[in-house]
């Protein structure tokens, strides 16, 4: 068996239909689509489609949907789009959850740098959002609330329909970066409350560099890149390959999900349960939240996320860890820290994500594996003396 792939909250394989219509785009409709020619237009009528397709499946309508090049850009330009058009109304605070990704906290540590106002969202030790805390942090100065519907690092889902309750009774907007809900839960931003929405097309099988950013109908956000495309939404020749490969794994997905939720929650559990009962010291995270159905984030003991991963490899099973591998280290994960881990157990964090085309094979392999690793390095650990007390 080639190695295991079970890091799907990174990033997935790319669907055979997703190259054929990326590749048939490539070759078919390179044409630019603001050209009033008959090639331009045949570029249009992709872009429309795809756009309709996309639509669909995110339960908004066309004209809500605005693509970027990821979900990096659609959070950037919801969160400064959103700071810029509120500064009218004398609204300038921002708040995010503690648990945000990585380069949205950078955002808002840059935002705060330069004097405005941040409040992060606390959460418990299973990884919940505290909705007292949120009520009491949104006010009638907040700008923006920004929280991800499900984290990357445990796959904890967030309350984003009572936070959109909480931030609507202040006059104020939610925006949700959904890129970990995607092609893993129903989704549809009609439904959700929120105002805004990111979503990326690399974590449902489709291409990295495209995504998209929701905005509910009547929004008139300033575009982070000024230009014509998108209704003046977003400047920039569009990305039609990555755009057509964005609907088709879309429509893949939509196909897909209802058979495959429950399969992977099932695959899932089969996992975290067997590695729980086999490996005294695993410690699996957000066990009493609601989570999403492919992540299972476990420590296994202290032992360095790193140390394990390695180990895994080495054995045909690749997961990964919300701790970040610098020159100068491991450095914990922020996630975990927010959830009240020590700096040593918030180093030993490694995360398990499964994707709909994960078997059950793949799955018993990654058990085995996981303990023949695991076990004798538990027992060591076990048995070393403790450390004397500073
Ligand atoms: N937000 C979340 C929650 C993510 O998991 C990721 C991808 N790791 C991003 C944003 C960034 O997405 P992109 O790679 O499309 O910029």
């Amino acid at each position: 068996m080639s190695a295991v792939y079970l890091d799907h909250n990174a990033t997935t394989p790319v669907a055979p239909q997703v190259i054929e219509e990326m590749t048939d785009a490539l070759q078919r409709a390179w044409a630019n689509p603001s050209s009033t020619h008959g090639p331009g237009q045949a570029a249009r009528r992709l872009l429309a489609d795809a756009r309709s397709r996309v639509a669909s499946f995110l339960g908004c309508r066309g004209a809500e949907l605005v693509f970027t090049s990821g979900a990096t850009e659609a959070n950037h330009m919801a969160v400064l789009g959103a700071l810029a058009a509120a500064r009218a109304q004398g609204r300038t605070r921002l708040v995010v959850s503690a648990v945000e990704h990585p380069g949205l906290l950078a955002l808002a540590q840059r935002l705060a740098d330069d004097g405005v106002p941040v409040d992060h969202i606390p959460v418990d030790t299973q990884g919940r959002l505290d909705l007292d805390a949120a009520r009491s942090l949104i006010g009638p100065d907040v700008a923006l609330v920004s929280v991800m519907g499900a984290n990357n690092e445990t796959g904890v889902v967030l309350p984003t329909a009572a936070l959109a309750e909480l931030a609507h009774a202040q006059g104020t907007w939610l925006h949700v970066d959904a890129t970990q809900l995607a092609g893993k839960s129903a989704l549809s931003f009609a439904a959700s409350g929120a105002d805004l929405m990111s979503v990326s097309a690399h974590k449902l099988q489709g291409p990295k560099g495209i995504g998209a950013l929701l905005q509910r109908q009547g929004f008139a956000l300033p575009p982070l890149l000024s230009g014509r495309q998108e209704r003046h939404r977003r400047g920039g020749t569009e990305n039609l390959p990555g755009i057509a490969g964005f609907a088709a794994a879309c429509e893949l997905a939509g196909r897909e999900l209802a058979e495959a939720l429950p399969r992977m929650a099932a695959l899932r559990e089969r996992l975290e349960t067997s590695l729980m009962r086999a490996l005294p010291g695993a410690h699996l995270y957000g066990r009493e939240a609601p989570r999403l159905p492919n992540t299972a984030c476990l420590r296994f003991g202290a032992l360095d996320a790193e140390q394990v991963l390695g180990k895994l490899e080495r054995a045909g099973v690749v997961a990964s860890s919300g701790a970040a591998c610098t020159a100068g280290g491991t450095q914990p994960s922020h996630v975990l820290l927010a959830m009240g881990e020590s700096g040593l157990h918030a180093k030993a964090g490694v995360r398990f994500s499964l994707g709909r085309d994960t078997t059950a094979a793949e799955i018993e392999h990654a058990i085995a594996a996981t303990l023949r690793c695991l076990a004798p390095l538990l027992a060591e650990h076990a048995t070393e003396p403790a450390p004397l007390a500073a």
